[in-house]
């Protein structure tokens, strides 16, 4: 399998991470079912490296999202082909899980240790090979800031982890595949 990451380095220290590490499926279980979160690069400040963090809808989205839940009669969207994040939410099984989640009106969470305090790593849209891209993060234990660098295509093995979290965003199990 041949794929493109982006890695993420500091100015001043000898600082890594990269964007494999949100390679996989990540999910939510909650009474015996399971939703797909959605997840993103971050930054956690108690790991101290670039962590997976999960992505939340806000109030407006979710609002949307229950008023099309309603209507809503077919196939469970694409989370790759659907660009409206309230359709693609209103359109998938066990919605309910999502809105036991939102319920608790709690922040965010590194998905490798389970604390929120993270910082969100957006990253450029398009980075070109050799070039740093700013990103606009300090380093929080030196003077040093984030930025980005394209990896350029690698070939690697890398086993499709499928990990699983209650929706405090605890860890639960890894299953490979
Ligand atoms: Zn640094
Ligand atoms: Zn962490």
């Amino acid at each position: 399998m041949s794929m493109t990451f982006i890695s993420i380095g500091c100015t001043d220290c000898d600082f890594r991470g990269d964007t494999l590490t949100t390679f996989g499926r990540y999910l939510w279980q909650h009474e015996g079912n399971v939703f797909q979160l959605e997840r993103q690069l971050g930054l956690c400040l108690d790991c101290n490296k670039v962590v997976a963090v999960e992505r939340l809808p806000d109030r407006e989205t979710m609002e949307r999202a229950r008023a099309m839940r309603l209507t809503y009669k077919g196939q469970p969207l694409l989370r790759l082909l659907e660009k409206d994040d309230a359709k693609y939410y209103a359109s998938q099984e066990h919605f309910e899980i999502l809105e036991a989640v939102c319920e608790l009106e709690r922040m965010p969470v590194c998905l490798e240790c389970g604390n929120s305090a993270i910082r969100k790593i957006e990253l450029p849209k398009q980075i070109d090979n050799d070039t740093k891209v700013p990103l606009g993060l300090k380093h929080p234990w030196c003077a040093g800031t984030l930025q980005a660098q394209s990896s350029g295509g690698l070939r690697i093995g890398l086993n499709p982890i499928t990990y699983t979290y209650d929706i405090h965003g605890r860890f639960l199990s890894t299953v490979n595949g």
